[in-house]
């Protein structure tokens, strides 16, 4: 968990990071939020005008619905805190969208992806100048897109998704597997340029121009933000996925490939977004700076 005191200008006066009690249960990890929250707060000169939280899952507004990894079923936002402020729930990669959208690499920019790529792949669609959950909650899930017909099962039943074969830890466990060696990472596989590690990291590209394509053609975004771990291998991402979508399309332009602004802040400095409109300032943000990196910050 990361979290974060924000001021109204976007200075993060203090930030954290503490485990995830996930073992210890759903109501275990709640807890643990709302201490969390109560010590964070006390990082300030008095109490936080509101509390944003990006959770994972299926998610409103006003409740955590469902998130298989945490075990949470209908989880309200009132319960993740003791402190007697409003409080607004987003979407994990949907928050992290929010803030690349509103101060990031999107500023300005009404409809985008924002996919961040990382041990899993989810985007953030950001369509006229707001992040799009979809009717039910689960847009945005382009991971789990199917690209290679009848191809590998991935974890989630369907066969030949995104996310098994151009995810960090798809990339890491593809090579590993076929190499016969064990816990081989991402970024080992895409800087190595053996037989094994061009074929699998020439697959994610693969896998990732096709649902670029796809994303591309049903909602012609004007930019595409790529994020997340693996987005750090800069070039050898960016340029062949590029080529390749550009290859594709042959009726339209692709639109460019951007890295993210936010890095891993992304998704703290969207909640804070999401806590400031929880106190009534839906207007602040698009003036904070994208320089979080320099911010005080224990871990
Ligand atoms: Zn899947």
């Amino acid at each position: 968990m990361k979290g974060g005191l924000v001021s109204e200008t976007g200075a993060v006066l203090h930030s954290e990071r503490r485990p995830t009690p996930r073992a210890e249960g759903p109501d275990a990890v709640v807890a643990a939020i709302r201490d969390f929250i109560s010590h964070l707060a006390t990082a300030g000169d008095g109490t936080p005008e509101g509390v944003g939280l990006a959770v994972p899952g299926l998610v409103s507004e006003t409740a955590a619905s469902y998130a298989a990894n945490l075990g949470w079923r209908d989880v309200p936002a009132s319960d993740f805190t003791t402190l007697d402020v409003p409080v607004l729930l987003g979407h994990d990669v949907r928050t992290g969208g929010l803030a690349e959208s509103v101060f990031g690499a999107g500023r300005g920019i009404s409809d985008f992806l924002f996919l961040p790529i990382g041990t899993g792949i989810a985007g953030a669609m950001i369509i006229e100048g707001a992040p799009y959950g979809g009717s039910s909650g689960w847009g945005g899930e382009i991971g789990h897109v199917p690209v290679f017909p009848d191809g590998e099962q991935c974890a989630c039943g369907q066969l030949g998704c995104l996310e098994t074969y151009a995810s960090a830890a798809s990339v890491g466990r593809r090579y590993s597997l076929r190499a016969g060696l064990e816990g081989v990472r991402a970024e080992q596989v895409v800087s190595s340029d053996d037989p094994i590690a061009i074929e699998v990291w020439d697959e994610a590209v693969e896998a990732l121009s096709l649902a670029l394509a796809t994303y591309t053609l049903l909602l012609d975004p004007s930019l595409i933000v790529l994020g997340g771990g693996l987005s750090e291998a800069g070039p050898a991402l960016f340029d062949p996925v590029r080529t390749r979508l550009v290859k594709r399309l042959t009726f339209r332009d692709a639109p460019p490939l951007v890295p993210a602004a936010l890095g891993v802040d992304a998704g703290m400095l969207g909640a804070a977004l999401l806590g400031w409109r929880a106190a009534g300032r839906p207007d602040l943000g698009p003036d904070w700076s994208t320089d979080v990196r320099s911010a005080p910050s224990v871990s």
